[in-house]
Parts: C-alpha cells; structure tokens; sequence
C-alpha cells in the first residue's frame, strides 16, 4: 500500500554523505527542506544537487523546500557563553551592547526596533519560553524587565512575545538576497517565515518571480498575528506550515492543538497544502525510537488531514536520520487505515469556480462510490491534482505530466504521486489513453480488468485545459 502522508525532511551535517541521501529517499523523503537559517549557499548548492541527481538515478521525484530565516528575533551572546537567572531578579535587554557582552544583569538583542514594539506588561519569552520575563519599564536603548522564570539562558536564543505583537516584516535584508539565491536553485517550494499578512506572501512572490523563480510559496504560521489573517494568507499562499515551534510560544501550548486543527481544516477547504511542523520526532534526535506520545502525534496530524509532516533536527543534526523517516513513514501508514482518513464530505455542497475543479471534484466522487483501482489526472500545472487531494479517498492520483517541475511540487500533495509522461504537444486525450493505461501496468500500479478513472483535456499538454473524466477498464 502507499502511504499518502507525505514527508518533508530537513537536510543538514547528519544527512550530507551520499549513502544517507540515497538512504532517505528510499526511505520515503518526499520533500527535503533546506533551512537557510543555517549554512552558506555553497552547502546549500551542494546538498540540492546530491538529492537531485540521487533521485534521479532511483527514478524517484524529490522537491527541494528552501526555507528563509526571516526576522527570528534572537539575544546576543554572554561573556561567558551563559548566565543562570534568578526569578524575580531584574535583567535588561540592552540594544546598545555588543555581540559577546552579556551578563547577569543584561544582554544585547538582533532586533533594534524591539524598543518600539514593547511596553510595560508585555511578557518576553526566550528560549521556546524556558525564560520569561515581564517588561517593567524603557529607558532609552533598555528594556528594563523582571524575571518571571528563571534558568539557564544561553547565546543567541531566540526571543517572542506572548500574544505576539512584534512588528519586524517578515523580509528581512538577509531574505531579500535569499530570494533571489532561491530561484538560482531552482528550488520548488520557497518557505516565508514569521508571516503576518497576505502581503507578505505576494511580496515574496513577487520578489521571487522578479528573479526568475517559479517556487510555489509556503506561509510559514508562526506568529499569533498570523491567525488573524488566516484566510487571507490562504487565499495567497499554496501552501501552510503549522510552524508549532514558534506558533506555540506565541500562543501558549494550551491553544496549539486546537489552532493545528483549525488551520488544517481551513487549508483543506480553501484549496491549500498543509504540512505539520516541528518536534514531531524530537527525542529521535537522540534516540532509535519514538515516544508513544510521538507516534500519536504524528498520527493525529494525519487524522486531521495534514498533507505532509515534517522533520527538523531530527534529520538535520540528528543520530539516526534514515531511522527516524522509516519510523515516520509507518506511522502515517498505520493512521491512514484508519476510517477517518479515507471518508470525506468535504464540498459536496459547495459551488466550484471553474470547470477543472468541477470535474476534479467529480471524479473524486465517483471514485468514491464505485469500484475504482486509481486515478489519473493528465496535468501540465498540477492543478487538478491539487483539487483532487482536498478530498479524502483510499484511492492513489496518479499525476502524469512531462512537466518535471510540476512532477516534484505534487510530491507535496497527499495522495498524489508524480509520473512523468510525455505527450506530443496537441495529441488528443483519447488518443494518450491506451498509453496511460500500458505505463500503468508497467509500473505494478494496476491490474487487467481494473476500473481507472482519468481526467484530462481536449488536446494534451495545454494548461488549465481539464474538462473530461471517463471511467476506463485496464
Ligand atoms: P523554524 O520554523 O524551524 O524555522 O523555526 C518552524 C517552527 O517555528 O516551528
Ligand atoms: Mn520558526
């Protein structure tokens, strides 16, 4: 059985030799996200083209996710590397001190506007809020604060506010050059951190297609503000992260499963991609095994109808890279058997906008009231197939195209698996239909007397073209 949950793996020093690489994807990374938070371009450049050409030699479709920094707010660094706070005592954020100057009673910040955005009562979190502390008063290049929870504070960890409410873009200086570094990759999704608004997406859009770069775009949900503008950032993104890591300083644990839920929800109904993120495997970066509280988590995104989960540091600096998809990889399978997963009301009372969503929608709900092996949409764009993984079903989509690059961005999709194709350009539909189903037999994928739906348009490989479903015995 395939899995339908797919896998976004962060590449980093523990998977940069070949055998890793080769080893996880044939594990089951559908999507290796590279974090240019960390590391120069040329090891960037470097990892993107091992994963392309080892997945080229195992016939496989990997899309590349590069992911921006974005405006992570950060403390500088100690004298000593760290300090141990006491509650109750007074600390400062001081925007004036240098680098490696911190101390007991202060440290230095990234963000020089912080002054701008705090004011007396506001609660700082730092380290994912293993620190916090309240703003007492400003004084000015000081934050004058009270520590709340005391502990180890160590350089450069990152700050938040609860509630939100920092006002840095989600571009910085840095994700302006990164861009434009994005697109020379060639990279298939472009992940914006720290999003507010929709205009932060259509601006890093629009900076990416300035460059030349064709990424479909990720609004990473991970500020509280971001929630305001749920469906607005929906509406202008491809694709969601449920960024739990930040998301859950920002708005404490308590409202995190719930927001997971919704956002999911949401993105499902709003024709959005949605990958889970963050600590999904965590004690695996030490251990072989998950926690069973992992193994649930995992699981529940799944149920939810998350399209693909994510690994971190897992695999990124982690002791068992490869372990920890394959463990990964049978969670998902085993939620997937679950009825909740394969059933689906979702937009049976819905109006569609256009004729490919139509039948989209259509031969979605044939498949699921009849006796269908697969389906297959012919596609240029991915489009349809898109449409199609909205709706929960058992069945595998097939998406055929000669298009690589879309053939890599549905490696995302749940449910849809990429099969390159090539048609001439104008061939009639009914005419590539008996090859479709001879590449189907050739790949395992069905067998003599199966019931296969397909979908496609008058003349093959024109975009946005889709306006026929037929049923077709193998
Ligand atoms: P990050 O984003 O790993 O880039 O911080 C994910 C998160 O915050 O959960
Ligand atoms: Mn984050």
């Amino acid at each position: 059985m395939l899995r339908r949950t797919k896998i976004v793996a962060t590449v980093g020093p523990a998977t940069d030799d070949i055998d890793t690489t080769d080893e996880l994807i044939r594990s089951g990374m559908d999507v290796a996200r590279v974090n240019f938070s960390h590391g120069d371009f040329e090891t960037h450049q470097q990892r993107v083209n091992v994963i392309r050409e080892r997945a080229k030699r195992q016939d496989r479709h990997v899309a590349i996710m590069v992911d921006l920094q974005g405006p992570k707010i950060r403390i500088e660094g100690f004298k000593h590397g760290f300090v141990e706070l006491d509650k109750d005592q007074p600390f400062i954020l001081d925007i004036s001190l240098g680098e490696k100057d911190g101390d007991k009673n202060r440290v230095g910040v990234t963000y020089k506007d912080l002054m701008n955005d705090v004011e007396p009562g506001d609660v700082l979190l730092l380290d994912d809020g293993n620190v916090s502390m309240a703003v007492e008063k400003l004084e000015k290049n000081e934050i004058h604060c009270r520590v709340h929870n005391g502990g180890v504070l160590s350089d450069s960890k990152g700050l938040n506010m609860q509630g939100g409410g920092l006002t840095a873009g989600a571009l910085t200086r840095k994700d302006l050059e990164d861009i434009k570094l994005a697109a020379r990759l060639e990279a298939d999704y472009l992940a914006v951190s720290f999003v507010r608004t929709a205009q932060d997406v259509r601006q890093a859009r629009w900076l990416l297609e300035a460059a030349g770069g064709q990424a479909h775009l990720v609004a990473k949900i991970e500020r509280a503000d971001a929630m305001d503008h749920i469906d607005e950032i929906l509406d202008a993104s491809d694709a969601v992260m449920v960024a739990r890591g930040d998301l859950g300083v920002e708005i404490g644990n308590a409202e995190l499963p719930g927001v997971q839920k919704k956002i999911i929800r949401r993105a499902r109904n709003g024709n959005c991609i949605v990958i889970t993120a963050t600590h999904m495997m965590q004690s695996m970066i030490e251990n072989p095994q998950p926690t069973r509280a992992e193994v649930l988590d995992v699981a529940n995104a799944v149920m939810d109808g998350t399209d693909a989960v994510m690994l971190s540091a897992e695999t990124a600096i982690g002791k068992y890279p490869v372990t920890v998809v394959e463990r990964m990889a049978s969670i998902c399978v085993g939620a997937e058997r679950q009825r909740v997963t394969m059933i689906s009301s979702l937009r049976l009372d819905a109006k569609f906008e256009s004729i490919e969503e139509a039948v989209a929608m259509a031969a979605m709900y044939a498949a699921n009231h009849f006796d269908v092996r697969a389906i297959v949409t012919m596609t240029e764009s991915g489009k349809t197939a898109k449409w199609m993984s909205r709706i929960s079903s058992g069945l595998p989509i097939f998406a055929m195209s000669r298009q690589i690059a879309t053939l890599r961005r549905v490696t995302l999709y749940r449910g849809v698996y990429p099969i390159y194709f090539d048609i001439k350009d104008g061939q009639r539909g009914d005419q590539a239909q008996s090859d479709v189903l001879r590449e189907l037999l050739r790949l395992g994928v069905v067998n003599e007397g199966d019931s296969v739906i397909v979908t496609q348009g008058e003349l093959t490989g024109v975009v946005g073209g889709t306006n026929s479903m037929k049923i077709l015995v193998v």
